[in-house]
Formats: structure tokens, sequence, C-alpha cells
């Protein structure tokens, strides 16, 4: 890589750094205080960022104790991730489904006994963002000396920043305890449950009743956090697990991003309470059962024909393409129809979870904005991998499977 490049490179790894907290603090602030406006920040908007409570910090510092526990030391099946570059394979437990259930159950009998308001969370966040923001940004700074001891040579050819921004290394483990594997779930999709009940709970405590648009996207969000949990062993062959390392990228965009950005909708919804008409929360429901159906079944389709090539797909025998490589490449089910129809329910699942907070403002339908970009990106690199991968077999594949994410349109 030419210096330019790398400079260039350098440059946008700390504008990330210092850019994605500012843009989680930029919500946080306009959703609480100025009714979710798309407002310019000037210095009486910024005079909004809080500071850490003693309440967030002791919440955070217990929350991810808790997480740790429970990933540890419950039970759950012990299963085998992607073959590494090296060709070892890596252990995991697989328990994030029980401690979800324990987790709700605890924080439940926790507010039901009076030993926390149910709104905590929208109480405190504000100062949450602030708290995790400020965890990730410091514990990313150790994660780079810890990491790098476990970096392989290639790893330990990156510079500091890019170590510190990308990850030192790909599977961080303490003993066996995978943090790249822990933070992509627990306190990261688990968390986002929570909030969402607590915005839920404050717009009763508000108002005197839960809308039904904040019963709908609440309901719909926890689905999405249970199913991933229930085909957790799916997270095992996704890129982030696969090929990416562990550091700030993925660790913010996990512990910040999702708690903090996912819940967008329901921190809008908490000081709107106006029922949705019945043919706009019909609407709303059937296209987010449309994305979950989607994005589900191509999902499982992929994961199923990884490990039984025969099992029919739509009651016909799949057809496949054999690369060279080894690897089939499905080319039946959503997977002939086009090369990421995940991507696409996913998405129409993000707009119906937007639909709920009506036209009012735009700043709510910043997620599927967001995530469009993220998902045309995420297919552009993936293709690219899979281009180098298979060579030939992938100009096979793409032939015969035309459309990217949407047909007849991408
Ligand atoms: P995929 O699960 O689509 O996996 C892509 C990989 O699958 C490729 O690298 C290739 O891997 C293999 N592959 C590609 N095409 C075929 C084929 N036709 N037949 C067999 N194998 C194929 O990608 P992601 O990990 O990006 O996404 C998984 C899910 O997670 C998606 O539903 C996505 O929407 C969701 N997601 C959600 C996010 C969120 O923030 N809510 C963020 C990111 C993803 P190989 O090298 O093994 O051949």
């Amino acid at each position: 890589m030419s210096r330019k490049m790398r400079l260039l490179f350098d440059l946008g790894f700390v504008a990330m750094i210092f850019g994605l907290p500012l843009l989680t603090w930029y919500f946080a602030i306009t959703f609480v205080h100025y009714d979710a406006a798309l407002v310019w920040p000037d210095r009486a908007f910024w005079s909004h960022i809080e500071p850490p409570s003693i309440a967030s910090v002791g919440f955070y510092v217990l929350w991810i104790a808790i997480q740790a526990l429970l990933a540890a030391l419950l039970p759950g099946r012990m299963t085998e991730g992607a073959p590494l570059p090296d060709g070892r394979r890596l252990e995991y437990r697989l328990n994030g489904l029980l401690a979800l259930a324990l987790t709700l159950v605890v924080a439940g009998g926790t507010v039901w006994l009076g030993g926390i308001p149910a709104g905590l969370l929208f109480d405190q966040f504000g100062a949450l963002v602030t708290t995790t923001n400020l965890v990730v940004l410091l514990g990313c700074v150790w994660l780079v000396g810890f990491g790098r001891r476990q970096a392989d040579e290639e790893e330990l050819r990156l510079n500091l920043l890019e170590a510190y921004a990308v990850g030192a290394c790909r599977n961080p483990r303490i003993g066996r305890f995978d943090l790249k594997f822990f933070c992509e779930s627990r306190p990261s999709m688990i968390l986002w449950v929570l909030v969402d009940l607590s915005l839920a709970a404050k717009q009763l405590e508000l108002h005197g009743s839960v809308s039904n648009a904040m019963i709908i996207v609440c309901f719909f969000q926890i689905l999405y956090v249970i199913d991933y949990f229930y085909f957790e062993d799916a997270i095992l062959t996704t890129w982030d697990i696969k090929h990416e390392n562990f550091g700030f990228m993925l660790g913010w965009g996990c512990l910040v991003w999702i708690p903090f950005a996912y819940s967008l909708q329901p921190l809008y919804l908490v000081a709107h309470p106006e029922p949705l008409p019945f043919w706009g929360a019909t609407g709303i429901v059937l296209l987010n059962l449309l994305g979950f159906y989607i994005f589900r079944t191509s999902n499982l389709q992929k994961h199923r024909f990884s490990s039984d090539p025969m099992e029919p797909i739509w009651g016909e025998k799949p057809e496949f393409i054999k690369t060279e490589h080894g690897t089939l490449l499905l080319t039946s089910g959503w997977w002939g129809i086009s090369r990421h129809s995940n991507y696409l329910g996913d998405w129409l699942m993000g707009l119906s979870w937007s639909f709920t907070c009506g036209f009012g403002r735009w700043l709510p339908y910043f997620y599927p904005l967001y995530f469009a970009g993220l998902l045309i990106h995420r297919e552009w690199r993936d293709a690219k991998h899979c281009r180098a991968k298979y060579g030939a077999d992938w100009e096979q594949y793409t032939s015969k499977v035309r459309w990217r994410i949407i047909p007849g349109i991408y």
C-alpha cells in the first residue's frame, strides 16, 4: 500500500473512532431533547451530553459481569466453528437462549420487587451511551495489547491504529472464553431487549398505556433477538465470526450501536403514544412477517445445505455448483433467486419497525437507510471474497444467479 493510501486509511480510522461515538450522542440527544428533529448540533445541543452516572456505571459493570458469568457457566451445547485459515476449529458453548431467558426473569423479578424502576434504561439512556462508549474506547486499548499476543504473522504487521480499529487478532480468547463471540450477542443483543422493554414501560408510566405501535415494534425486535439465539449455531458461519478481527469496529458496533441505535424507534414512541390505525398496524405486521419469512428461510436453506446437500428445498432436490475449492454453491431456493435474499428479508423487517413511528419525522427511518448502506457494502465485500476464493466457479454462479439482493432491481 502506498504512503498516501496508508495515510488516508489511518485518517479514516481516526474519523471513525471519534465520529461514531458522536453519532450515538447526537441520536440520544435529539430523540430525548429535540423530539427527534434533525437539528444542527450547536453548543447548546452538545451541552446535553450526559456524563457517566453512578447508576449507569454500576449497571454496566454488573451487566458485563453477569452476562460473562452466564455465558461461561450456564449449560449449553458445545460446537465447533468453521475451520480457521490454519485448519483449526474453535469450540463454542451455545447457551444464549438460556442466558436471555434467565436475564429476563431476573430483570423482571428485580423490577417487580421494586429493586429498580422499569424505566431505568430510559432515565439513564444518555448516561449509558456515554458509559458504553467509554468502556469500548478504553477496552479496545487493552484489547490491542491482549490481542497481539494471539495474533498471527500477518496480523502482527498491522500498525497500532489499525490493530485498534479493526482488531489485533481474529479470535481473542481468555482461556476458552471467546471475547468476539461473547460481545457479538450477550451484552449487546440482550441489552437491546431490556432497553426496548424499559422504553415500553416508560411510555406506560408517562401516558397510562402502551400503544399498539410500541407493542408491535418491541414484539418484532425481541422476536428478532430470540430468533438469533434460537439459531445460535448459525452465527458461527457468519462473516463477522469467520473473517473479521475483533477490535473497535466490531466491538463498538455490538456493544454501543446495537442496544442504543437499534432501539431508536421505541425511543421515539415513548413521547408519541398515538395509536396506529388498524390498516396501518396490519400492514406493518404483514411486512414484518414477510421480511422475517424471507430472512429466516433463506438463512436456514444455506445453513442446512452446508450440512446436508441432499435435503430438499421447497420440495425439490437442491441444485448447486460444485466448486474446484471443494465447497458447493447453492443455486436453488432463495439462493437461486438472488445472491442475498437474506439481506432483503432483514431490511424489510427494519423498514417495518420504522413505519411504527409514522411519517412525522425522518430520523426514526435512519435504521433502514443505514442498514441498506451496510448490506450493500457487505454484499460487495462478500462478492469480492467469493470471487477471490472461487474464481471461475463464482463467475458461473453469478451468471446463473444474476441479482445481488433484490430480484429484478439490484
Ligand atoms: P451470509 O450468511 O449470506 O454468508 C455469506 C457467505 O456464505 C459467503 O461468504 C460464502 O461463504 C457463503 N455463500 C455465499 N453464497 C452461497 C451459496 N449460494 N451457497 C452456499 N454458500 C454461499 O452473510 P452474512 O454473514 O453477511 O449474513 C448473515 C445474516 O446476518 C444475514 O441474514 C444478514 O442480514 C444478517 N446481518 C445482520 C446484521 C444486523 O446488524 N442486523 C449485520 C450483518 C448481517 P463461504 O466462504 O463459506 O463459501
